[in-house]
């Protein structure tokens, strides 16, 4: 079965604190009246809805969708049910679960059941970053649009892409129980940005 974990695309959608620039729009390029077809040229952020991002983000000079490997993307996959946290993702909330090598980690919270932008969504700290890089995971994804906030400086994007992981954010996970999957997370081909919009699905074994 295949379980569709990607946010639509759409103009209300949720954007990151309700910015109206990040808000994709929509116009009308052709028209059957004008030009005997239709098109729509759409208009917005990588970050938008469910998304990679990659070294370049946060670190000057780091890496870009340049050249990068689909390897890491498509593969083995866990999903970890952690919607009882209020706050946040900190290593002692993670340190117990069964997260192995090469995994591709995917944290279920309450975030998936926001109907709006959550200001105070769960996010994961970096001391539970640092404890993902040191289980040698291949990605980590989230149900927010962002993997961390109120930390200084944003040390948990640091952590993970700096250690070439693979940061997933705006998961849909409402309907996903805890467990293995078959992750296939394809990014649109956009060379040399530092975030690309993904389709991504689980797969289950
Ligand atoms: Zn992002």
């Amino acid at each position: 079965m295949i379980h569709d974990i990607t946010w639509k695309i759409h103009p209300e959608m949720t954007v990151y604190k309700n910015r109206v620039k990040k808000r994709p729009s929509f116009t009308q390029s052709a028209s059957f009246e004008e030009n005997g077809v239709y098109e729509t040229d759409i208009s917005m952020n990588l970050h938008t809805g469910t998304h990679i991002d990659f070294p370049l983000h946060t670190l000057k000079d780091g890496e870009t969708s340049k050249d990068h490997s689909l390897e890491p993307l498509i593969g083995p996959s866990h999903v970890f049910d952690l919607t009882h946290l209020k706050t946040k993702i900190s290593k002692e909330d993670i340190e117990h679960l069964a997260i192995e090598k090469n995994d591709f980690v995917l944290f279920k919270t309450k975030n998936s059941y926001d109907e709006t932008f959550n200001y105070d969504f769960i996010y994961v700290d970096k001391e539970a970053a640092a404890y993902l890089k040191e289980r040698g995971v291949r990605g980590v994804g989230i149900d927010a649009l962002g993997i961390e906030r109120a930390q200084e400086g944003h040390p948990t994007h640091d952590i993970l892409l700096g250690a070439g992981i693979i940061i997933l954010e705006g998961a849909a996970l409402a309907d996903i129980e805890e467990g293995p999957y078959e992750l296939w997370c394809l990014p649109l081909r956009i060379e040399d940005v530092e975030a690309l919009p993904v389709r991504a699905v689980l797969k289950t074994y």
